[in-house]
């Protein structure tokens, strides 16, 4: 017997998991009594995702959506935002960047997003072959993305599905990612931004190769340390969980060991593809594929932005780090 992609929280609280790769899922929620209720992500584009929302609609679970959240604008979050709007006419929620995030990637040919990629790669140090077979996020596919949005603010609260709710926007994961928290603290949406286990990736894209996203990460976890540990996280990805803070600190302290670890191995001028072994293991290597490089550079860069590292372009083109003295 499958899973039911449907599961209630609370009666108030259901979690709709969608898939998104062979072994992976993704969450949305579905809150507030019916006819007043809001959805907290949508799931990844394409059809099968849209029946599980349909099939949703029919038990009777979900009905009178009044606003959509769209934590950040990956398509495994973003993927069902049109046709939610079209079914329900709902307003759409997200983080002005987010929204400007997600229409621009949105209009990115395939072809266009192939290259850059491509380049971004073999600047990380990966060789021909590799850096042109690989496979970038299309997302083409949530074109046309909803030119309207209500853009949430930092620290802004505001009444949803009949409950209290404060914005806390954060980066690192992506640019400005939302998350809600019940202002009666027993929820806490937190989208990727913290997931269980390790977390999230952090990752340096290709528009910005200069980017820090931890030292953006690192202030929204600070933050996260001092709230309320009794909330019931709801994440993105996985079961919800309890422990925020306490996790929020570990998180932290699971980049600072890689960091630690980096700054300790390097050896010389090293590209990120060279730097990566010193510092994830084979099964990340194998999960994260073509992230790694791009998540080392992560790493490179914010050692550089500490003084730990000196970063300079080879003739060639390659981005070169290595130990400042
Ligand atoms: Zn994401």
């Amino acid at each position: 017997m499958s899973l039911s992609p449907l599961l209630s929280v609370t009666p108030e609280l259901r979690r709709l998991v969608s898939p998104m790769r062979r072994f992976a899922s993704v969450n949305a929620w579905i809150v507030g009594p019916k006819g007043r209720q809001i959805v907290v992500d949508t799931g990844m584009c394409g059809t099968e995702t849209k029946h599980i929302w349909r099939r949703a609609e029919e038990s009777g679970a979900l009905g009178g959506v009044e606003a959509i959240v769209v934590t950040h604008m990956h398509r495994d979050h973003a993927g069902q935002v049109r046709h939610l709007q079209r079914q329900f006419g709902a307003k759409l929620l997200m983080s002005a960047r987010e929204h400007a995030d997600a229409l621009a990637a949105s209009i990115v040919t395939p072809d266009e997003n192939r290259s850059r990629l491509r380049d971004f790669l073999l600047a990380l140090g990966m060789d021909d072959e590799d850096a042109g077979a690989s496979v970038p996020i299309d997302y083409s596919m949530l074109a046309p993305f909803p030119a309207d949005v209500l853009a949430l603010e930092d620290d802004e609260c505001l009444s949803l599905a009949g409950r209290r709710w404060r914005v806390l926007l954060g980066g690192g994961h992506s640019a400005a990612a939302v998350c809600l928290m019940a202002e009666d603290e027993s929820l806490f949406f937190s989208g990727d931004q913290v997931l269980a286990g390790s977390g999230a990736h952090i990752a340096v894209w290709p528009g910005a190769p200069e980017a820090d996203p931890l030292a953006d990460y690192f202030a929204f976890l600070d933050r996260l340390a001092s709230l309320p540990e009794q909330m019931l996280v709801l994440p993105g990805h996985g079961l919800p969980f309890s422990g925020l803070a306490a996790h929020a600190r570990s998180l932290r302290g699971q980049h600072e060991d890689r960091l630690a670890k980096l700054g300790k191995a390097m050896s010389g001028a090293m590209t990120c593809v060279e730097m990566a072994p010193l510092v994830f293991s084979e099964r990340a290597m194998r999960r994260f594929a073509e992230l790694i490089p791009a998540m080392t550079l992560s790493l490179a860069n914010h050692l550089w932005y500490r003084g730990a590292l000196r970063r300079h372009r080879s003739d060639n083109g390659l981005y070169l780090f290595e130990k400042a003295l």
